[in-house]
């Protein structure tokens, strides 16, 4: 008896990039997606206030407590988690639009929204970037000049108890040089499209002809 090929409800990618405050996560991100245009990013809600030169619908929702709560009550999102005592949402019904269509996203979360996408998208792939020491970091967190002693701080904390969830992962990126981080990034991108769900399901024709 043959067995029926199973279609799994999602054909497109899903990275999730995760990684502590300081390890270079936005810059990688956004040189992955100026390399490659079949990858959109997903778009959080956050409560915290916008850092200078963040601007509201680029790099966040920017929302306050009340509607982030409000908004959380009404099931808009996949995935929520406080950190460093903010509220940070995945919106669900953008997800569902994107998995509807096949397309391939990112996602920039911590490790507790990780895990819970896990849970819901298996397909979904975490990779988390290292710096390559906690000088490296303490200096990046510093150099962003964006955050007082104690926000920086509380973030070098919160990097210690987001490495130990690093095990989790499906990949490691060591953001040690740039570049190479970038390349690394890509092949996973490269290998995740490649996973026969997905391969499959861009070439019907070519099953069709090999009569699978
Ligand atoms: P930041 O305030 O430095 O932009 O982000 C702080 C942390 O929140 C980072 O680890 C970032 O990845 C995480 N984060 C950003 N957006 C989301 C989200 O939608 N969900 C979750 N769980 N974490 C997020």
């Amino acid at each position: 008896m043959t067995k029926a090929n199973p279609t799994p409800a999602y054909q497109g990618s899903m990275l999730m990039i995760v990684a502590p405050s300081g390890a270079g996560k936005s810059s990688l991100v956004d040189a992955l997606l100026q390399a490659d245009a079949g990858l959109t990013l997903s778009l959080s809600t956050t409560t915290r206030s916008p850092r200078s030169g963040e601007v509201d619908g680029k790099n966040y929702r920017f929302v306050s407590k009340e509607e982030f709560l409000r908004e959380k009550e009404q099931g808009h999102f996949l995935e929520w988690a406080e950190v460093h005592g903010h509220f940070y949402g995945t919106s669900k019904p953008w997800i569902e639009s994107q998995m509807q269509a096949g397309s391939d996203v990112v996602l920039e979360i911590d490790w507790q929204g990780a895990q819970q996408i896990r849970k819901l998208i298996p397909s979904a792939q975490w990779i988390f970037i290292f710096p390559p020491s906690i000088e490296a970091l303490e200096e990046r967190l510093r150099k962003r000049g964006q955050d007082d002693e104690a926000t920086i701080a509380r973030r070098l904390a919160a990097a210690h108890v987001e490495l130990l969830h690093a095990h989790e992962a499906d990949y490691i990126v060591v953001n040690d040089s740039f570049d190479q981080a970038l390349v690394d990034l890509k092949h996973i991108l490269a290998a995740s499209r490649l996973r026969s769900g997905p391969a499959m399901a861009r070439n019907p024709a070519l099953l069709r002809r090999l009569g699978v």
